[in-house]
């Protein structure tokens, strides 16, 4: 059998590998590995801003080649959802992984990674039918599903996600420590705007009125982080920090608004150990997501951490 090639030579950044078959993207993964280099994934969907950037610079930092793929993954979206309208920037994205030092990106074709027939799908059960998987049914499978198939083709060392999707991360992590992956999830922190809205892809779905009112997000979790700071480990006292913040802002409604206990995700009713305080909510027909992590100083102390 002769090697792979790549069909269609890139034209899209000067110093990007562009890569658009799985066969040629195996090849060129198994050639670093058998340099003994040590490979980065940055696996997104596009639409790229400075939260995927960061997730670049750190791997830049652990690993060479880093890899970062763009594929819009149409198992992830429900029925109703906005696949067709997704933001699709290739051209500029590709400039701005050439200028962070991504060596090569992925970016596979629909029909490659789900030809006629395919019918084998990968899902953590129970985390993925609940927050995020309770208003959007099938979206945690349609992730996990095609992050497998991502590893799978490039086998990296470390794999970078951001703590942004926290459930998210959290499945993933736990995905690959069932299937016992070769590859370290890794995770980033929440890059934010200005304003303390974190950077979404979906942002640019906002009206300048919603655009305006959609930091208050970010201020509901950060009442929490007050209320924490202050003491208060009532989860119901938290909520209502949170409620009163978010009923201020008539452009928002609230889908969920739950602290859970960071490596189960199951709702706590006092903050002990590590959590996440989650927020989903509407502007307009745009759904945001936000979280923030806290957890104890030292083990068993009272005094917590808060990353926003
Ligand atoms: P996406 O393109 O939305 O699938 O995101 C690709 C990766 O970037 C995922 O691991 C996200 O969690 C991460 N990401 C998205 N937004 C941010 C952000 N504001 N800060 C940090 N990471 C992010």
């Amino acid at each position: 059998m002769s090697a792979p090639r790549e069909p269609r030579p890139s034209t899209l950044a000067q110093s990007l590998d562009t890569i658009r078959t799985i066969a040629w993207m195996k090849e060129t993964a198994r050639q670093a590995r058998a340099e003994s280099r040590v490979i980065g994934f940055v696996p997104t969907m596009g639409a790229l801003h400075a939260g995927h950037l960061s997730l670049v610079e750190r791997a830049r930092r652990d690993c060479d080649p880093v890899i970062a793929s763009i594929f819009v993954n149409p198992k992830q979206f429900g029925p109703k959802e906005d696949f067709a309208k997704y933001p699709r920037t290739l051209e500029k994205d590709a400039a701005k992984l050439a200028a962070a030092g991504v060596g090569a990106l992925f970016l596979p074709e629909a029909a490659e990674m789900y030809p006629a027939g395919f019918a084998t799908y990968v899902n953590v059960e129970g985390l993925s039918e609940r927050l995020e998987g309770r208003t959007r049914p099938g979206h945690f499978c349609g992730v996990t599903t095609v992050v497998l198939k991502l590893l799978e083709i490039v086998q990296p060392t470390f794999a970078y996600f951001g703590r942004k999707d926290a459930q998210q991360a959290r499945l993933i992590t736990i995905m690959a420590r069932d299937l016992n992956l070769d590859t370290q999830i890794v995770l980033g922190p929440i890059v934010r705007e200005g304003d303390g809205l974190a950077m979404s892809s979906r942002n640019a779905y906002l009206s300048a009125e919603e655009r305006r009112a959609a930091a208050v997000v970010q201020r509901a979790l950060a009442a929490a982080g007050d209320e924490v700071r202050a003491g208060v480990r009532d989860v119901l006292r938290l909520q209502e920090a949170m409620q009163r913040v978010l009923a201020a802002e008539p452009l928002a409604r609230v889908d969920y608004a739950e602290i859970v206990d960071a490596a189960t995700f199951e709702p706590v009713l006092r903050v002990a150990r590590p959590a996440y305080v989650l927020l989903a909510a509407y502007l307009g027909r745009t759904r945001l997501i936000d979280n923030m992590f806290i957890e104890p100083v030292a083990e068993g102390a009272d005094e917590f951490a808060i990353q926003l």
